[in-house]
């Protein structure tokens, strides 16, 4: 891509960067331990190579104290036995603490992460709104009763908390993935350790320092920082954790499953995507153009929702890309802090390093860069940052069209029937979302009933609310988060018979 067709944003809102480096440390049983300078990491800011934040590393012995602290705050029932009202109404307390300091949140979340400060102010606002929705089921979760069995048995089945469960978080979207599972698991009654990324940890210490404040009883909610393979592999094998619920990367999510099989915890996994969007002949161009340039490119692609695989019409083909192309080179990318960015920066020097090397490795095959293709230096930027890309003449078996490369990359397939569009978009490991454009709805539903997704979009991508559940199927996860389905990840059934007429029929 030439460089001056791209709408790159430098000036930053300095008025936002703080004056200091934030420090932080892990919240256990209601207390700040002391801050370990010798073994502190460091969070450089993707943007600008600035140092944002320094965190405490945690150990094995920090993450076991966490544990046992949630474990001794769980049977105790300072939580578990509150009433469910008692309990929302503490959720909905962290909700209007979080609000009082949403900018805060927003600004700390866009330093450590590269992404739009606007983006990260709409993902507070959201998180937000998932404290109260799950504030809501605290209050109406129930069971089920059955009466009609037989005439001298009553029967119910009662939900209750699972116990003490881990909570183990990605970089990509910190604090709304953090609020897609901590209130549902405090609404159910069960207490956490909390393991936030080790690149973005600052939202969840503030979310702990609102904790106190909103009265929430010590040791319900425990928060240790430090690297997946230490902390996080202690919070997934320790025998007093009873859930884990960890959202990441397919392979670590297998890391977790293996570490947690010893005492055969219950693990709750939203994991990687390669997400198809089939585009038919009779589809809005315009539409369809808009979301798919959304689609590839927020978070900077760095997003398990990314439609990252297009699969389009032959027919239609041309159009499209030329559509796509003039669109792309439209979308301001730049300094994460002004607010006219809408595509800030790649995580990490490592991270774009492996966007960069699968782009190269094309060169060996029949594929061809159509847009983009190259990492972007922005004067004034010292981060990473990098070009918008269309690769075309993908072939299915190509790692570009099946592995999840996380960046601002959309891989183009074609098809010539329906049966084909399909089949590629289900010849994937992954099966987190999908769609499709077409003005025709029974197309759009023969799609939704063959595709192999855990969410399916139809003329729109992305969309999301927390009435509606999120999972994946295949190498995508295990289970649903959001929606009445969040709260249940984290409870268990018991079913009670009860013999309330005659005396039971003797069996000797
Ligand atoms: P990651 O798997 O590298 O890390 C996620 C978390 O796991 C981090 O807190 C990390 O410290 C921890 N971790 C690492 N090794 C561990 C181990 N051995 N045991 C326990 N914990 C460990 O993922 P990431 O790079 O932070 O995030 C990107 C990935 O997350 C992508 O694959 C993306 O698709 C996925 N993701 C999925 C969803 C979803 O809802 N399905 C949402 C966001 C991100």
């Amino acid at each position: 891509m030439k460089e001056e067709l791209l709408n790159v944003i430098t000036a930053a809102d300095t008025a936002l960067v703080p004056d200091s480096i934030f420090e932080l440390t892990h919240f256990v049983n209601g207390k700040w331990l002391v801050y370990d300078e010798e073994m502190a990491l460091e969070r450089i800011s993707p943007a600008t190579g600035k140092v944002v934040s320094r965190l405490s590393r945690g150990d094995e012995k920090v993450a076991k104290e966490a544990i046992l602290a949630a474990r001794q705050a769980f049977e105790d029932g300072r939580w578990s036995r509150l009433p469910g009202a008692k309990r929302a109404a503490i959720l909905n307390q962290v909700a209007d603490l979080i609000e009082n300091k949403k900018e805060h949140f927003a600004i700390y979340e866009t330093l450590e992460t590269g992404k739009p400060i606007t983006q990260a102010r709409s993902e507070i606002d959201a998180a937000i709104d998932l404290w109260r929705f799950a504030a809501s089921l605290a209050r109406t979760l129930n069971g089920e009763s059955h009466p009609n069995l037989d005439p001298d048995i009553f029967a119910f089945v009662i939900k209750e908390p699972v116990g003490v469960a881990s909570i183990i978080t990605p970089w990509n979207f910190p604090f709304l993935i953090l609020s897609q599972k901590l209130p549902f698991a405090l609404a159910a009654g069960c207490t956490a350790i909390v393991k936030p990324s080790e690149l973005t940890s600052a939202t969840a210490i503030m979310l702990g320092q609102l904790l106190t404040k909103a009265n929430m009883p010590d040791g319900v909610v425990n928060i240790v920082l430090g690297l997946g393979g230490e902390v996080g592999h202690t919070l997934s094998a320790h025998s007093e954790v009873d859930v884990v619920s960890f959202t990441g990367s397919t392979n670590v999510g297998k890391l977790i499953v293996q570490a947690s099989a010893s005492t055969l915890k219950k693990t709750s996994l939203e994991l990687g995507g390669k997400n198809p969007q089939v585009i038919m002949p009779d589809a809005n161009l315009e539409e369809a153009a808009d979301a798919i340039v959304f689609g590839t490119l927020f978070n900077a692609g760095q997003c398990c929702n990314s439609g990252s695989r297009l699969i389009v019409h032959q027919d239609i083909k041309e159009e499209l890309l030329h559509r796509l192309g003039n669109l792309i080179r439209k979308v301001p990318i730049g300094n994460p802090l002004n607010s006219q960015t809408k595509v800030g920066a790649i995580i990490s020097d490592e991270h774009s390093e492996s966007i960069d090397a699968c782009i190269r490795s094309l060169s060996q095959t029949n594929a061809k860069i159509f847009v983009g293709g190259r990492p972007l230096l922005l004067e004034g930027l010292t981060g990473r940052f990098y070009e918008p890309t269309i690769v075309v003449d993908v072939d299915p078996a190509m790692d570009v069209s099946r592995q999840e490369i996380f960046g601002p990359v959309l891989s183009v397939l074609t098809f010539e029937t329906f049966d084909q569009a399909v089949q590629l978009a289900n010849d994937t490991s992954y099966g987190l979302s999908a769609g499709i454009w077409s003005e025709n709805v029974h197309t759009c539903l023969s799609f939704i009933r063959q595709v192999k997704a855990g969410t399916v979009w139809t003329n729109t991508w992305m969309d999301g609310f927390p009435e509606l559940p999120f999972g994946g199927v295949k190498e995508s996860g295990i289970g649903r988060e959001l929606g009445k389905y969040g709260i249940e990840e984290f409870l268990e059934l018991k079913t009670c018979q009860m013999r309330v007429g005659a005396t039971r029929e003797k069996w000797v």
